[in-house]
């Protein structure tokens, strides 16, 4: 599929994803992984397909399945201690071939320009290297990892693997092993005959300590726990031992170390192990605590000491590491698992319970997964689509190929005709938000018509007109879905757009040709209503529709205020009259008055820095819709209110509001808050505008205009809502 963007094609990155694969993903923060049917790219010019027989289980791993660094796109697959056997190359590749052992660590690529990449530390890349999972590969996708059955890599970042290693217990060292390696290397602390303390026993330590023996080096492992003694010396071949806690053995060791190798991740008393170094020692970091240490400087400078951290290494020197350890025959010791055994390892990996490290038997263990297999977001999505995406935090949108599932026996399929630009959507290409997957379809308010309904639906068909606002799902069993008020579901509703669906697959929203959604989500659009400037209604209108219906807002006679006269504000107005209300305008913008009430229908304009204006009103109103988005004087606008008044809040500042209680306490006033509405509110909504002609106003632009429109957004040019002509502009070949 084309797009005729000045006859540019985008191929969506399922388009280049055409090879199924399998392996295990976690689907949320619960971290617990699932069997999962994927695709990877096929073999390019300068790829290598691997075919997965051992993958290691990192820390890092668990951290991020369970998303504690906040950076986890999900779905995640997890691994980056890969080994395994090559089973195609592209025709740029050289050095490695098909048969080929070879390996993949924490990257698979990097910018390869930055002074870092030119120096072979892509481990430092300044643009961030592309993580092995998690991470934004440079097709858009994201990058899954490898608990997993095979993996294409750039060649420049596969690791070839000697004959003579076995590949299970060399997995470990692609992480592991390179994190004190590169230190080792880097700070002199490879030398036979020097003194090297590794502090920590775990996956990291136990590799430094036989690695610090390989290089010829006397090695001191210093630990919390005495009974790792025995170990440490007989089965590691460490020379010594020191339990940390004990202050003569401490003491004894003053001053004798050249180096150490610090994996502890942990808080922990970093002064006393500076004065285990000689004068001139380094420790190097390799473990991130996750609070600062505290460091007392005297033992530093007493003795010219050095404090350094290091992260992994580039991809250079872990070939060189493989080679070596190949040599000198370091290895991981592992605990060799079942694929179906990771969710119990990442339990045991959390209380520490491991020597030394998981490594999952992919090859054979993972395809046997009991025969089943879970169909994968794009097996379920046969049907092309096509529309408007950002790629990344510029928020610049391109045309975009994609796939929208088949219409399931609830569901209903609309061609959509026309979507609302929502400030929300602007915040969400940008990643204002911090929560953005790319790449990211926008657009929450759509309207289109039914062109196929599933076997089980009910009370919509083939030609009516519907809409979708800001959800398309929710869990329906919490104690706000039952309420109807899916708004407030306590497992978060599914947003329409960027949000994960039920199927696994991340939601695209209305800036695009077709959307297939759940019948109970789909709104019913009467007959009689313009679908251009009702498409606003589902997102701006039922956000000040609900708290107007839910705080008595709506009765006719009453005084409701409206702060703000953008998108929601203009229809809080018409809403108002509707209900018969008297509607007084308050607003920064004294030029925005003559429009309020001749073109929107106001009865008054009050401005919000006029003194007078405001004493004037002072206890006139019976409610306050605040649709500001800025920090402004909530207390100044308190006075308004009646006794017993209610302000309800539905824009978000970004920093939180001063509120003085007085005005609060003085007259029994009630600030609220409201977000959006639940679906039958908005079916009610709609009905209601229907009736009553309240509609936006609208600007209906072209679809290649869209950009152009979020630069106007971003500066509040719009009067009042921009609408993209879908149906009659958006084109794909
Ligand atoms: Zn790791
Ligand atoms: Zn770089
Ligand atoms: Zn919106
Ligand atoms: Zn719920």
């Amino acid at each position: 599929m084309a797009a005729t963007e000045n006859g540019k094609k985008t191929a969506s990155p399922e388009e280049e994803h055409p090879r199924k694969a399998f392996g295990y993903a976690a689907k949320d923060t619960s971290g617990v992984l699932y069997p999962f049917a994927f695709s990877r790219r096929n073999t390019g010019d300068n790829d290598v397909t691997i075919k997965i027989l051992y993958c290691g289980i990192c820390h890092s791993d668990l951290h991020s399945i369970k998303n504690e660094w906040n950076n986890t796109t999900y779905p995640i697959i997890p691994g980056h201690e890969i080994v395994g056997v090559i089973t195609e190359v592209g025709s740029k590749v050289h050095n490695l071939k098909v048969g080929d052992k070879a390996g993949v660590g924490c990257m698979v690529n990097s910018c390869r320009s930055c002074y870092s990449c030119k120096q072979h530390f892509e481990n430092y890349c300044a643009a961030g290297p592309i993580l092995t999972y998690s991470s934004l590969d440079v097709d858009g996708t994201i990058t899954y990892g490898g608990y997993s059955d095979m993996i294409v890599v750039d060649q420049d970042f596969v690791i070839h693997f000697p004959e003579n290693m076995p590949l299970d217990r060399g997995a470990p060292l692609l992480c592991a092993g390179i994190t004190v390696y590169a230190p080792m290397k880097y700070h002199g602390l490879n030398e036979p005959g020097k003194h090297l303390g590794v502090v920590g026993l775990g996956g990291l330590g136990h590799v430094a300590v036989k690695f610090g023996k390989a290089f010829g080096m006397k090695v001191t492992v210093i630990s919390t726990s005495p009974r790792k003694q025995k170990e440490a010396i007989e089965r590691l071949g460490a020379d010594a031992f020191i339990v940390s806690k004990d202050r003569e053995q401490m003491t004894a060791a003053m001053g004798t170390m050249d180096g150490i190798i610090n994996t502890v991740s942990a808080v922990h008393d970093i002064s006393a192990l500076l004065f285990l170094l000689k004068s001139s020692g380094k420790m190097v970091m390799v473990g991130v605590p996750d609070k600062p240490l505290e460091l007392s400087v005297s033992p530093l400078i007493g003795g010219g000491k050095v404090i350094a951290g290091s992260c992994i290494g580039g991809i250079k020197d872990t070939q060189e590491m493989i080679d070596f350890a190949a040599k000198h025959n370091v290895l991981a010791d592992i605990e060799l698992v079942d694929a179906d055994y990771v969710n119990k390892a990442m339990e045991r990996l959390a209380k520490a319970d491991v020597r030394y490290r998981f490594v999952i038997d992919v090859g054979n263990t993972l395809p046997m997964e009991n025969g089943k297999k879970m169909a994968s977001p794009e097996e379920e999505h046969p049907r092309k689509a096509f529309g408007y995406a950002a790629k990344d935090v510029s928020g610049v949108l391109y045309p975009f190929a994609f796939s929208r599932r088949n219409t399931g026996d609830n569901d209903v399929t609309i061609k959509i005709l026309y979507c609302g630009i929502c400030h929300s959507d602007l915040h969400s290409i940008k990643n204002e938000w911090n929560k953005t997957t790319y790449p990211i379809i926008p657009g929450h308010e759509i309207v289109g018509v039914i062109t196929e309904v599933g076997s089980k639906v009910h009370n919509l068909k083939v030609g009516d007109k519907a809409g979708v606002g800001c959800m398309v799902n929710s869990c329906r069993s919490c104690y706000s879905c039952k309420q109807h008020f899916e708004n407030y579901c306590a497992a978060e509703p599914i947003y329409t757009y960027n949000s994960l669906d039920v199927d696994g697959t991340i939601t695209y929203g209305g800036y695009s040709d077709m959307i297939v959604v759940d019948q109970d989500f789909v709104i019913h659009f009467p007959e009689n209503m313009p679908l251009d400037r009702g498409a606003p209604l589902l997102c701006a209108g039922i956000t000040v529709y609900a708290p107007m219906k839910y705080h008595g807002l709506n009765e006719p006679g009453k005084h409701l205020g409206v702060v703000g006269l953008g998108g929601l504000g203009h229809v809080a107005v018409k809403l108002g009259k509707a209900f018969g209300m008297k509607v007084t305008v308050i607003s920064t913008s004294p030029n925005k008055q003559k429009e309020a009430i001749e073109r929107l229908g106001a009865d008054a304009f009050i401005v919000s820095k006029d003194r007078e204006q405001m004493t004037a009103a002072m206890g006139t109103m019976d409610g306050i819709i605040n649709t500001v988005s800025a920090v402004h004087d909530i207390s100044a606008l308190l006075f308004l209110l009646k006794s017993s008044g209610k302000m309800v809040m539905v824009g978000i500042p970004e920093n939180p509001l001063e509120l003085s209680v007085s005005p609060l306490i003085g007259g029994g006033k009630v600030i609220a808050g409201s977000s959006i509405g639940g679906i039958k509110d908005t079916q009610e909504m709609i009905d209601f505008a229907a009736k009553h002609n309240v509609l936006a106003d609208i600007e209906l632009v072209d679809a290649d205009y869209v950009n152009k429109a979020m630069e106007r957004l971003a500066k509040a040019d719009v009067r009042y809502r921009f609408v993209i002509d879908i149906g009659n502009t958006l084109r794909a070949a």
